[in-house]
């Protein structure tokens, strides 16, 4: 095992030994090949640089208790790409093509897979780009499918503290009938404005509204929101979100601990009445959100203490991570042992 600070690992790009790639052309995938380079050579004219064919997965590869290598739901993440790739028109990598991809880029990499105990994991990252030259537009006739993994600690610097986050109805991430569900580049061009807005003012993120009526919550940057009042989990339900496997993961142990779940509407003044919010993804699993301020109309909304998480977040954080670290039962299958050692 590489000797690095693996507890104070950032989330940022760390070069690892091996990536993989796999080419579609003449309409079908080729065999998943192995680099060590970190380039790709790319034709000046290839769709994904110019009219935004990619798209992109987040998942994570965690060494557990036993010190077996576990994948969290990669089948949901292979899912996902599919339905990006449908939504701006690429070629679909097949789930099987997809795992096997993931699997070896973790285990070539496996010297920088993070020990038990240290909090830290790796950090998978599939892309798909159309590489085909095309100058009208069109979808490319030719794509590339990689996978590189790196070591990552907690995705905010002071980990599982509440941070703050602002709304702003100047910019939009995605419209209602647009690309919000997919999980592609063209979503963070446009949300780049917005965090860079947030991060000037000392926040962690935005929190972006319903781009038309900018009554409802959407989601934070790159995280769904949940909100937690009278034993119900509550997150928004639009269609200009993305479907994170960590919010669809927390909304099933919130029923496992009795709790009541709504996917609906959520109106930016509901937040004077929760108890709790938070936003979740796989960079953080759960980032507890302390304040939000509204940003047009200088209104703040507060949850609990500033230091310390509050007790169904604390308890969804715990249960969720339990799994990941394989330290408790794994009852609905989420996890993928792909190195018994
Ligand atoms: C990836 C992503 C999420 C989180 O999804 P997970 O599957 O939980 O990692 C949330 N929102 C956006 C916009 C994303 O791109």
């Amino acid at each position: 095992m590489k000797e690095l600070d693996w507890s104070n690992l950032g989330f940022g790009y760390r070069k690892t030994n091996y990536n993989v790639r796999c080419y579609y052309r003449d309409g079908k995938w080729g065999e998943l090949e192995i680099s060590s380079s970190e380039y790709i050579p790319i034709h000046i004219s290839a769709t994904a640089l110019h009219y935004g064919q990619e798209a992109f997965e987040g998942l994570k590869a965690y060494r557990g208790k036993d010190g077996k290598i576990r994948l969290f739901r990669w089948e949901d993440n292979a899912n996902r790409m599919i339905h990006s790739a449908k939504g701006v028109l690429m070629a679909e990598p097949p789930k099987e093509l997809f795992f096997e991809a993931v699997k070896k880029a973790v285990l070539l990499n496996k010297e920088f897979l993070p020990p038990y105990g240290s909090g830290a994991s790796m950090y998978i990252r599939p892309l798909l780009i159309g590489t085909g030259p095309e100058i009208g537009v069109k979808p490319s006739k030719e794509y590339m499918f990689m996978v590189f993994v790196l070591p990552v600690g907690p995705y905010f610097k002071n980990g599982f503290k509440p941070v703050n986050m602002m709304i702003t109805r100047s910019y939009d991430r995605a419209a209602p009938l647009g690309t919000g569900t997919y999980k592609v580049g063209g979503n963070y061009a446009a949300s780049l404005q917005s965090m860079e807005l947030a991060h000037e003012n000392g926040f962690a993120s935005a929190i972006y509204l319903d781009a038309k009526e900018k009554k409802y919550i959407d989601e934070c940057g790159p995280a769904n929101f949940f909100a937690i009042k009278d034993n119900t989990y509550i997150t928004p339900k639009s269609t200009s979100i993305l479907d994170s496997i960590t919010n669809r993961s927390l909304q099933k142990l919130a029923e496992d601990m009795g709790m009541k779940v709504e996917r609906r509407k959520v109106a930016v003044e509901e937040l004077e009445t929760f108890d709790e919010v938070g936003a979740c993804g796989t960079a953080a699993v759960i980032t507890p959100i302390h304040k939000i301020v509204d940003f047009d109309t200088k209104k703040e909304y507060v949850f609990g203490s500033p230091d310390t998480p509050g007790p169904v977040t604390t308890k969804l954080y715990e249960k969720l991570t339990a799994i990941h670290w394989g330290e408790a039962e794994d009852p609905y299958g989420w996890i993928t042992i792909i190195d018994e050692e």
